[in-house]
């Protein structure tokens, strides 16, 4: 075992604040990560190729499938969530459906929570349908609807909070029933991180980050991650990987561990920030609900924090594109987990994606206006929101 090997395995144990701070050695001793800018590896002679082929060695042969600047981006997700393995991906997206296809296929049924991320929503009505495989959507909240829906699937699809409305799952619960049913177990942490909550730790199989959001921090590149036991990491080698070729990018899983140097320190005052903004809007006369997990009277059994997106309800008298637009600190824009504060009034993104178009199709309310609270001074955030929200 050399030495880069024998940290990380120590490394299982450590704090997310050393994880992120620690890498591997790298040639000269270099600090920071080399950018494997290349897209492929030569070898010395035929016979260092055949080993390699024969799956004795496991040095790099093409960046389609092992970039080392990926592989070391994967390695601290994997230690993060306390899985066996990771696998990046050009996109949160790219993620999530190469998960899906490497376990799915033609007859099976999927059990999806309702309120997933939008594209997810319809990746599950659009293309699934094509396969033949059929997604079955029901209230996570409600165990006994879960439980009726779990015999003869294949996959449980879950994401906690949901994407909208924030709703979070039982996770302890919601694992027992499909491991009661022998159904394996799917799920989105792109909102908690894993430095709010671990999903793999509850018995989830398999969790899958968008990587663009708060993974990143700087909205600055868009990726995917997926981490869990070795067994379904390679069967997303073997099945998927190679073939649907939704890679990460060297220059893209360099940007994410830089990124990630600081997702410690910046949750802190995410949720801190995130905390104070949904406070004030819940005592405020013009919102009529703050859907944040950290404002809920039960207690979660699996967030040790809280992200700092969210959703309000605005009251019928106020008008949201004025809310919007009278803004100036909040801009208008889709994604989250940046720097930056975002604000998304939910019925113009879902509206514009065509099919399946309305928030009230997706089951919530048309009144939802959907804020990222960013790492500006706090008290001038609460200003831009209040004067936004006088006479809107
Ligand atoms: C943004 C997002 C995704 C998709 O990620 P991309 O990197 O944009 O493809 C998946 N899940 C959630 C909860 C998201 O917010």
């Amino acid at each position: 075992m050399n030495k880069s090997t024998e940290k990380r395995e120590e490394g299982q144990a450590l704090s997310a604040e050393t994880i992120v701070a620690h890498d591997a050695v790298f040639p000269w001793g270099a600090v920071a990560p080399p950018i494997y800018q290349t897209s492929l590896f030569t070898f010395s002679s035929v016979e260092a190729m055949v080993e390699r082929f024969s799956g004795k060695t496991d040095d790099p042969i093409y960046s389609r499938a092992d970039n080392p600047t990926v592989v070391e981006f994967e390695k601290k997700i994997a230690r993060l969530e306390g899985a066996e393995a990771a696998r990046a991906f050009s996109s949160g997206m790219g993620a999530i459906s190469s998960s899906l296809l490497s376990q799915a296929k033609s007859g099976d049924r999927i059990v999806c929570v309702k309120h997933v991320y939008p594209d997810a929503y319809r990746l599950f009505l659009k293309l699934f349908p094509r396969l033949k495989i059929q997604v079955e959507f029901v209230d996570g909240t409600d165990l006994t609807a879960v439980e009726r829906a779990l015999p003869g699937a294949r996959i449980l699809y879950l994401e906690s909070p949901t994407s909208v409305v924030f709703e979070e799952q039982n996770l302890p619960e919601i694992v027992a029933l499909a491991k009661k049913y022998g159904v394996m177990t799917m799920m989105d942490n792109s909102w908690a991180t894993p430095i709010f909550q671990k999903p793999l730790a509850c018995g989830i199989d398999l969790v899958i980050h968008s990587a663009s959001k708060y993974i990143s921090g700087h909205s600055d590149t868009v990726a995917g991650v997926v981490a869990g036991d070795k067994k379904w990491i390679e069967d997303m080698n073997e099945r998927v990987v190679p073939y649907l070729g939704a890679k990460l990018s060297p220059f893209e899983g360099w940007l994410l561990l830089r990124g990630m140097r600081t997702l410690p320190l910046r949750m802190k005052q995410h949720q801190e920030n995130g905390l104070f903004i949904a406070k004030k809007l819940a005592e405020h006369e013009s919102v009529a609900q703050v859907n944040h997990p950290g404002l809920s009277a039960q207690e979660s059994p699996t967030l040790q924090g809280y992200s700092s997106l969210f959703s309000i309800e605005l009251k019928e008298h106020v008008s949201i594109a004025t809310f919007c637009n009278r803004l100036k600190l909040f801009k208008l824009g889709v994604s989250w987990g940046g720097y930056e504060s975002l604000v998304f009034p939910m019925e113009v993104g879902v509206r514009q994606a065509g099919k399946h178009n309305s928030l009230v199709e997706f089951g919530v309310s048309p009144r939802i206006v959907r804020l990222h609270v960013g790492l500006e001074g706090v008290n001038e955030l609460w200003e831009d929101l209040s004067d936004a929200l006088k006479d809107s």
